[in-house]
């Protein structure tokens, strides 16, 4: 054997994948995941007021919006090419029924109509819908002898979901975790795409949020209404009963811990897909990136890839600016 044979033998005897990845041209060109400003939703929180910017101590960098500051950030993602939000409310008062959720003159209602005007079709609003920012106990439907009353809530989420979409809402995305709350909606509003926070676990990752939207139960938690995060098929039979219910869209939450399940909706339906990289996993990279043990930027960017990824066409999450802001930098 000569030597030039003995060497093409040893080079094609292994896998060389560092071939592709040379120099940044060959690696854009093998890209298998890339993101878009367009595919981000960004989480605000509204409250009552005016000129308000409060920011959230658990939330480094996202604030409590007065409806006219609203619109100055909605502007801002507009012009950073993040077309879409996802609105919670901090109501002026809240009642053991969570009735601010439907009131017609309620604070996300006149955000949405705010925003209607000032950005018209440029913005496509999806509305949370649910009642623990609205009721006196915070917990995501009526309090009946000490829990949940499942049934007694439905009409109650309906009537919030019909408010929301009167007043503008594109989309409506029930998160109570009632069972049969997108039929119940559904039939209220047979026109409007319903994006269902389907598979939503009782997840820890959620504590800096009910700082944030003023949301944490006064009494129990919500493990009797949202999913086991130990239990993943369970999950994926909770996105089929919203499926078959009505959902146009279903939503996974939180992001991160549950990419499995991101993955298996994928592969098992047809529907978009979203993913909530949640308050925890927001609060998680800023603690360490200000501590300096992570490059705030690249985690935040690695993350969203990672969504995408797995299966989500629609990732939401509060980097949605500074990661619109960073995309268009690789970009050029
Ligand atoms: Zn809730």
């Amino acid at each position: 054997m000569t030597l030039l044979a003995e060497t093409t033998a040893a080079a094609t005897a292994f896998h060389r994948g560092r071939r592709l990845r040379r120099t940044p041209a060959l690696r854009a060109l093998v890209r298998e995941t890339r993101l878009h400003p367009s595919m981000l939703v960004a989480p605000l929180f509204v409250r009552p007021g005016q000129g308000v910017r409060e920011e959230i101590g658990s939330m480094p960098g996202q604030h409590r919006l007065s409806v006219d500051e609203l619109a100055r950030e909605v502007d801002r993602l507009l012009e950073s090419g993040v077309r879409s939000v996802l609105l919670f409310g901090l109501p002026e008062s809240k009642d053991p029924d969570g009735s601010g959720a439907w009131a017609d003159g309620g604070i996300v209602q006149a955000a949405i109509r705010e925003l209607r005007r000032s950005a018209g079709d440029d913005l496509a609003i999806i509305a949370d819908v649910c009642l623990c920012e609205y009721t006196t106990h915070g917990h995501c439907g009526i309090v009946r002898d000490g829990s949940v009353d499942n049934d007694a809530t439905l009409p109650l989420l309906a009537r919030a979901a019909a408010s929301l979409a009167d007043a503008g809402a594109e989309i409506v995305a029930p998160s109570a975790m009632m069972d049969g709350q997108v039929a119940a909606i559904r039939e209220a509003l047979p026109e409007t795409p319903i994006l269902a926070y389907a598979a939503k676990h009782a997840s820890a990752f959620y504590g800096p949020f009910r700082e944030a939207a003023d949301s944490a139960p006064a009494f129990g938690d919500r493990r009797s209404y949202q999913v086991d995060p130990a239990n993943g098929r369970e999950a994926l039979r909770e996105i089929a009963a919203d499926l078959d219910e009505g959902a146009d869209m279903i939503m996974v939450k939180p992001a991160l811990p549950a990419l499995d399940i991101v993955a298996a909706a994928a592969a098992a339906t047809t529907v978009p897909i979203a993913a909530y990289q949640v308050s925890g996993e927001y609060a998680a990279i800023c603690a360490a990136a200000d501590r300096g043990w992570l490059d705030r930027g690249a985690a935040a960017l690695e993350s969203l890839t990672a969504m995408s990824r797995a299966g989500a066409d629609v990732l939401v999450t509060y980097f949605a600016l500074e990661a619109a802001g960073r995309l268009r930098e690789i970009d050029r």
